[in-house]
Parts: C-alpha cells; sequence; structure tokens
C-alpha cells in the first residue's frame, strides 16, 4: 500500500509536514519551541472570546461603544490585513493585488472595491497595514471590524478616525493580554481554552532521545508557563515526569521579536515563586531564564544559526524574525491547514468539475478570437484570406459566444462556492482565487517547514530528511491544445 511499510502508516494530508526549503532534521542539534498556539494549543473560541470579552471591558471605560457587541469567531481569519487608514480588512494575494475586502464588517462590492484598491498594492512595510499574524489577532480584528461599523453609523467620542480607533484598540488588547485578569481567567480553567495533545509529549520525547537539545523561548511569564505547560505535557510523560526535565534551557518573558534582534539582560529564575537572580555572565548551566537574548543561547548551545530549529506558531516574531537576523531554521505551526485540507478534499470532485470546464473555456475562447480575427482580416481585406465566406464566419462567432455564455452559467455556481470553502466570507487561507494568498507567500518565503501541530514530528521522526517539491512554473503543464 502507498505510503506504508513494516514499520508505521504515513500520516494523513493534515497531520504531514509541508516543507517550502530542505531540512535535515538530522543536521539540526538544538530544536527551539514557541508555547502559546505551539506547545499549548488553545480552543480559538473560548480564548478569543475570553480575550474580546475583557478588550470590551477595557475599550468601555475609554467611552466606546462595545456594551452589545459580540465575537463572531467566523468574521475573521489569520492572514488577511487591516487597513487602519480606512477601516477596511482586506485579503491579499501573494503580489499584493486586494482580492476581497470588508469595510467594517460589511463585504465591498466589486466596483467599490475596484476604486479603492485598483491601484493600490499592499505592502506590509506600510505602516497603514497591519497583518493578523497568529490566532491571538481574531478577537483584535473581530472588534476593530464591529467598531468601524459603529463609528460610522453614529461618529465616536472625540472624534475618532480609523487610524486612531485601531490604536485604541491595539492598546487594550495589548494591556488585556499583559495584565494579570485574562491569564488568570485562562489557569483557572485550563481544560476549557487549551485542547491538549497527547501525542506531542512522544515527539519531544523522541527528539530529545536522539539527541537535540530542548529549547522553550516563550514570551509568556512563568506563573502562567509553568502552570500551561504542566497542564499540556505532564499527564502524557512516563514516570510522573515534568515537562520542565524534557528542555535544557527554558526562556520565560523572552519579548520576541527583540529577543533575535538586540542584546537584552538575562536572569535566572531563583525560586518557584518567580525570584530572579541576574546572570551577566550569560547562559552558564541548563536550567529556567528569564529575558536574554537568541546570540546567548547560541552561545551557550555553540551551535551556529543553520543547526538550530525554531519551532512556532507566530510568522513575523517567530519564523520571519528569526530567520532573517539569526538564519535559524524555521517551522510554522499553522493549525488551520487541517481543516484547510479536509475542506479541499470535500470539495475535491467539483474542483475537477470546475477544471474541465475552465479548459473548455479556454478552447472555445480560442477559437472565438481565431473566428473574429478571420473575420476582420476578410472586412479590411488585409493578409491571408479565409477560406470560408464571412455569413459563415459570422454564424460560428455568434455560435461561440452563446456557447460561452451557457458554460458561463455552469461554471459561475462552482466557482462562487470554490471562494467560500473554509470560510464563507475569506474562503481558503493560503489561497486568493486561483492564485496563493499573501499568507502563503509569507509562509513560504520565512517557513522552511509548516505543519498543522508539534505531534507531526512523531510520524516523520527526528532523523527525517524533509525535501522541498519541485517549484510549480505557469508553463509547468502547457499542453498541446487539439
Ligand atoms: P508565545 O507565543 O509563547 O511567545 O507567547 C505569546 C505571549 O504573548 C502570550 O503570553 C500572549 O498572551 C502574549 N500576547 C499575545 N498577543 C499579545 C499582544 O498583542 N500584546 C501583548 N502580549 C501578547
Ligand atoms: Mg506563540
Amino acid at each position: 500500500m502507498e505510503g506504508q511499510d513494516e514499520f508505521s502508516t504515513y500520516p494523513p494530508p493534515g497531520r504531514r509536514i509541508y516543507c517550502n526549503r530542505t531540512l535535515n532534521l538530522r543536521a539540526v542539534r538544538a530544536i527551539g519551541y514557541d508555547m502559546d498556539y505551539t506547545l499549548v494549543h488553545y480552543r480559538v473560541e473560548p480564548w478569543e472570546r475570553r480575550a474580546y470579552e475583557h478588550l470590551k471591558v477595557k475599550l468601555s471605560d475609554l467611552g466606546l461603544p462595545t456594551a452589545d457587541l459580540e465575537f463572531d469567531p467566523t468574521l475573521v481569519t489569520r492572514g488577511l490585513i487591516i487597513d487602519t487608514e480606512l477601516g477596511n480588512l482586506v485579503k491579499a494575494n501573494r503580489f499584493g493585488y486586494v482580492t476581497r475586502a470588508c469595510h467594517g464588517t460589511v463585504p465591498l462590492e466589486f466596483e467599490r472595491q475596484r476604486e479603492t484598491y485598483g491601484r493600490t498594492l499592499v505592502y506590509l512595510s506600510e505602516e497603514r497595514y497591519v497583518f493578523l499574524n497568529t490566532l491571538f489577532s481574531l478577537s483584535e480584528a473581530c472588534m476593530y471590524a464591529q467598531l468601524v461599523d459603529r463609528l460610522d453609523q453614529r461618529g465616536m467620542p472625540g472624534a475618532l478616525g480609523y487610524g486612531d480607533l485601531y490604536r485604541q484598540v491595539r492598546q487594550a488588547i495589548d494591556e488585556a493580554h499583559l495584565e494579570g485578569e485574562l491569564k488568570a481567567d485562562i489557569t483557572a480553567d485550563p481544560d476549557r481554552y487549551a485542547e491538549r495533545d497527547p501525542e506531542m509529549a512522544l515527539a519531544l520525547l523522541d527528539q530529545r532521545e536522539a539527541g537535540k537539545k530542548l529549547l522553550l523561548i516563550t514570551n509568556s511569564d512563568w506563573a502562567y508557563t509553568s502552570r500551561m505547560m504542566a497542564h499540556a505535557i505532564d499527564p502524557f510523560l512516563p514516570k510522573r515526569g515534568s515537562w520542565r526535565d524534557l528542555f535544557e534551557i527554558v526562556i520565560l518573558s523572552a519579548r520576541k521579536p527583540d529577543f533575535f534582534t538586540q542584546q537584552m539582560p538575562l536572569f535566572e529564575l531563583a525560586t518557584e515563586e518567580g525570584l530572579l537572580r541576574p546572570c551577566p555572565t550569560g547562559i552558564r548551566r541548563p536550567g529556567i531564564y528569564v529575558g536574554g537574548d537568541a546570540a546567548q543561547v547560541q552561545e551557550y548551545l555553540g551551535v551556529s544559526g543553520e543547526e538550530i530549529l525554531y519551532v512556532g506558531d507566530h510568522i513575523f516574531v517567530d519564523v520571519h524574525v528569526s530567520k532573517a537576523v539569526m538564519r535559524w531554521r524555521t517551522a510554522l505551526v499553522l493549525r488551520e491547514l487541517e481543516d484547510e485540507l479536509a475542506a479541499l478534499e470535500g470539495f475535491r470532485s467539483q474542483q475537477r468539475e470546475l477544471a474541465r470546464m475552465m479548459e473548455e473555456k479556454v478552447r472555445l475562447e480560442f477559437a472565438l478570437s481565431q473566428a473574429r480575427l478571420q473575420l476582420q482580416r476578410r472586412q479590411g481585406g488585409y493578409g491571408p484570406q479565409p477560406a470560408v465566406p464571412s455569413q459563415e464566419l459570422r454564424e460560428s462567432v455568434a455560435d461561440l459566444r452563446a456557447r460561452l455564455v451557457t458554460l458561463d452559467e455552469r461554471i459561475a455556481p462552482i466557482a462562487r462556492q470554490s471562494g467560500e470553502i473554509l470560510n464563507q466570507r475569506w474562503g481558503l487561507l493560503l489561497r486568493a482565487g486561483n492564485d496563493k494568498s499573501h499568507l502563503a507567500r509569507q509562509v513560504e518565503r520565512y517557513a522552511d517547514v509548516y505543519t498543522s501541530r508539534v505531534s507531526n514530528f512523531l510520524f516523520e521522526t527526528p532523523f527525517v530528511y524533509l525535501r522541498a517539491p519541485r517549484g510549480s512554473l505557469p508553463h509547468d503543464d502547457a499542453q498541446v491544445l487539439a
């Protein structure tokens, strides 16, 4: 059977590791893990709803009309872009062309979208754009879109513009994450907010026993990390082990992305209560640290950037910066991939039918263009003259046009459905129409590999040689058209 041998079964598509740049795990000597939404996976709806509730209170205290707003988990997806100048949410393709847009929560009509973005390419380096890098972005983006509606309807206190409104929402969600209350809600009932993966601990043990040094590098603090890591890992370790024994180095409150770009003071955790001891001489032994930076980690391990793999969920912080600045190898955890691949599988027969009809359309359009050109040459009296009479050519043109109209009527509903796979408003995460989405472009640029969850390393083993497939180009499928 394909993909099967005497030792194992190959994983289903949603659980595989996909490779942009060849990665030989045997040559990797240290694997660093992010915690939130990487080793600890949150149930997105309750977690983001909770964050949203805290956000609501904070914004209401500032006088914004949030009282009757509700978190809507379908309103936004990761990889969309907030245009803070216009109060829009947009989806762009890999070149930055906007393929869909909403103003607040209201989809933009095609014409309006074209007027607004027809001559504008989205460049994430421009301050007006905010890329939704992680699942943590959903609560803030949902709130922003809903408040844009409010701003349009009745204005806001202090004559806020769309840009100011975004800055207020951003600051409030920032505070909600940094202050203790939201985290206290989560740690009070971790089962409600975090989904455990029983296979993950074994995948980590396999890596450690294969000689890899495991690191945990998280922006979360000690109190939160110790609770969430124990919840996610300890029940699945043999002999009542602790997650702490898996990791040679734990770095808390890492302040990524600065962790990768700057020199930062390092402290060692001195007591379980969180008392700290300064470490001016850098990391000297295995342990639990606060702060520090990537260069100190590299120096302690005595390895170069290409020998460290960093696994995280945040596209900018965990994979873009770690690769661009430290040249670490990178793995992106994209949990949505499981639903994306399942949805594509469910649509497979329609997709095949759509592809067949599009081929037919190309053939008919080609024939129509040929017939029109023949007519034009006949009428203009230039070039090689057609063998068939003009009347016959005119009939061919009319017939081909009619067949194209009929075909378009059959294509339209399936094409529409194809744009609504996974999320009715925004479609697939990694596609924008027929092209790759802006998210897909970020992923291929910065993540050497991507996968839906950490435990997928279990199937691949610590000895895998992941090879990038041959990249595709438009001329790859060129065939002789009959
Ligand atoms: P990591 O993914 O393990 O590095 O941890 C992410 C940490 O950053 C978590 O403690 C989150 O609560 C926190 N976080 C996520 N989004 C924000 C934000 O917008 N501002 C401040 N902290 C955030
Ligand atoms: Mg994270």
